[in-house]
C-alpha cells in the first residue's frame, strides 16, 4: 500500500484499517469469506485497463488476445466444476448475473419467437410499432420466485427492484407451519400462474432445495427453471449438494455469486444448457457493462482452487460448523427457525430476547462479531428492524475453525442477546413501549464477550 499512501493516504489507511477491522472482528455474515491471496493477487493489475466487450475471440476492441485467453480458462474451469455446458463469467456481482439470466430467457423463449413471427431476426431493424409490439410481449411474461421475507433476494421479483418492473412478479413462501418449501403449493402455485421463469435459489433459507422436484414442477407448466445459487455454489461445488440437490443437471440457467461459499473474487457467472448460450454470451453490452478482465482472471484463479480436492473437504467442514452452530444454538436454548440447517447459513429468532434483528446486529458487533439481522417468514417487524440474526460459517471455517469453536460462538450470541435490553422510546407515539433500535448492554457482559 505505499504506494496507495503516496497519492491517496486517506484511502490507504481506510483499507489498513478495514484489514484490523476484518481480523480484530469474528464474520459470521453469511454472504462473506475470505478469498486466497492468489485471488486478490490476480486482481491487482493492468488488466484492468482493458477493454474487452463481446466474449471470448469475438471482441468489439483490438488487442483482447490476453484475455481472450483468461476468460476462455475461467468458463473452462468453471464447465469442469459444476458439470454444465455452457459459462459465462463477464457479470460484475451475483445481481447483474441474474439480469443477464432473464434477459437471455426472454431473448431466447419470447423475443426470438416473436420475431420469427414477424418474419425478422434483427430487432434493430424493425419497425417502432412494431418492435413496440414486441417489447409488449417481453413485458407480459411471469416469474414465479421465493418471497424475500421467506429467503428469496431482492432480485427474484422484489417491488424495490428492477425485477419486478420487467415481469409480472409472483412468489412461493416457504410454510408457515414448517418454515420449509412445501412442493405441492408451489407446483399448485405454477400451475396456475404459467410463469416463463421458475426461480429456485435463496439468501435465507437455512434448508436444501429438492431440485429434481422443481424441474418437475416447471417442465409441468412449461417454465425455464433457473437456480440462483449465489449464496450455496460452493456447497455444490465442493460436492455436499449431491443427487436431487445438485441444481447443476436440473437448471436451465443456473446464475451465482463467486463470492460467498465458492471463496473467490467479488463477481457473477451464468451457466447454461446449449439453449440459452448464445443470449448469456450477449449479456456485455445488452445487459452489462465491459467486462472486468482482472476479476476474470481472479475467477479464474478461485475456481481452479476450487476444482481441487481440497475445496471438497472446505465444503464439508462449512456445513459441519453451521450444524453444530446450529446444535450449540439450539442447546443454549435460542430459538433456530425450521430447528437447524443443511448449508452454510442458520437464522435465529431473536424476539425470544425482545429484541429486533436490527438491535441483536448492532449489539453483537459491538462485542466483536459481525453478522447481518435478517427478516424471518411473515415476519411482524419488516425488512429494516426484521425478527432475525443470519450466521454463517464459510469465513469462520476458511480460518479453520471447527465444531468448538462454534459451542463456543454460540455461548457468546448467548450471552451478549440475554444481556441486552431495548430502551424504552421516550416520547412520541410509541413513548412508553420498547424502542426498536436503541437498546443497552449490560458491561459486564460485554467486557466478557469482547474478552472470550
Ligand atoms: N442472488 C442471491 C441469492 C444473493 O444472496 C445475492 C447477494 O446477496 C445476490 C444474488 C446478489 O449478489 P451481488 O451482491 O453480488 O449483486
Amino acid at each position: 500500500l505505499t504506494e496507495t499512501a503516496r497519492v491517496a493516504p486517506g484511502i490507504a489507511r481506510s483499507v489498513v484499517k478495514e484489514l484490523a477491522d476484518q481480523r480484530s472482528h469474528l464474520k459470521l455474515i453469511a454472504s462473506e469469506n475470505y478469498c486466497s491471496l492468489a485471488t486478490q493477487l490476480t486482481m491487482g493489475n493492468l488488466l484492468t485497463d482493458k477493454y474487452a466487450e463481446g466474449f471470448p475471440f469475438s471482441r468489439f476492441y483490438a488487442g483482447c488476445d490476453n484475455v481472450d485467453d483468461i476468460e476462455a480458462a475461467a468458463c473452462e474451469q468453471a464447465r469442469k466444476l459444476f458439470g454444465v455446458e455452457h459459462a459465462y463469467v463477464q457479470p460484475h456481482s451475483g445481481a447483474d448475473a441474474n439480469m443477464v439470466a432473464y434477459w437471455a430467457i426472454l431473448s431466447a423463449r419470447v423475443l426470438t419467437p416473436a420475431l420469427a413471427e414477424l418474419g425478422e431476426t434483427n430487432p434493430a431493424k424493425l419497425s417502432v410499432e412494431d418492435w413496440n409490439k414486441v417489447r409488449g410481449i417481453c413485458g407480459n411474461q411471469r416469474l414465479l420466485g421465493l418471497d424475500y421475507y421467506s429467503g428469496g433476494h431482492l432480485t427474484h421479483g422484489y417491488r424495490h427492484n428492477l425485477s419486478a418492473q420487467m415481469f409480472e412478479a409472483h412468489s412461493y413462501t416457504v410454510s408457515k407451519e414448517t418454515g420449509l418449501l412445501d412442493y405441492d403449493v408451489i407446483e399448485k402455485q405454477a400451475t396456475e400462474l404459467k410463469p416463463l421463469i421458475l426461480l429456485a435459489g435463496y439468501s435465507a433459507y437455512p434448508r436444501k432445495i429438492d431440485f429434481r422436484r422443481m424441474r418437475e414442477i416447471a417442465d409441468k407448466v412449461g417454465a425455464v427453471l433457473m437456480v440462483d445459487m449465489a449464496h450455496f455454489a460452493g456447497l455444490v461445488a465442493g460436492g455436499v449438494f449431491e443427487g436431487d440437490y445438485n441444481p447443476a443437471p436440473f437448471a436451465h440457467v443456473l446464475t451465482t455469486t463467486t463470492h460467498k461459499t465458492l471463496r473467490g473474487p467479488r463477481g457473477g457467472a451464468v451457466f447454461c444448457t446449449k439453449e440459452f448460450a448464445e443470449y448469456v454470451d450477449k449479456g456485455c453490452p445488452m445487459v452489462l457493462g465491459g467486462p472486468l478482465p482482472h476479476v476474470m482472471a481472479a475467477k479464474a484463479v478461485a475456481f481452479t482452487e476450487a476444482n481441487q480436492p481440497a475445496f471438497k473437504e472446505y465444503a464439508a467442514k462449512i456445513l459441519e460448523n453451521s450444524r453444530a452452530l446450529a446444535e450449540a444454538c439450539v442447546a443454549e436454548g435460542m430459538t433456530i427457525p425450521t430447528g437447524g440447517t443443511d448449508n452454510h447459513l442458520l437464522l435465529i429468532d431473536v424476539r425470544s430476547f425482545g429484541l429486533t434483528g436490527r438491535q441483536a446486529e448492532t449489539a453483537v458487533r459491538r462485542c466483536g462479531i459481525t453478522l447481518n439481522r435478517n427478516s424471518l417468514p411473515f415476519d411482524p417487524n419488516g425488512p429494516w428492524y426484521t425478527s432475525g440474526l443470519r450466521v454463517g460459517t464459510p469465513a469462520t471455517t476458511t480460518l479453520g475453525m471447527g465444531p468448538e469453536e462454534m459451542k463456543e460462538i454460540a455461548a457468546v450470541l448467548k450471552l451478549i442477546l440475554s444481556n441486552t435490553k431495548p430502551e424504552t422510546v421516550q416520547s412520541g407515539e410509541q413513548a412508553g413501549t420498547p424502542s426498536k433500535a436503541k437498546f443497552t448492554i449490560e458491561p459486564a457482559a460485554e467486557k466478557e464477550a469482547l474478552d472470550r
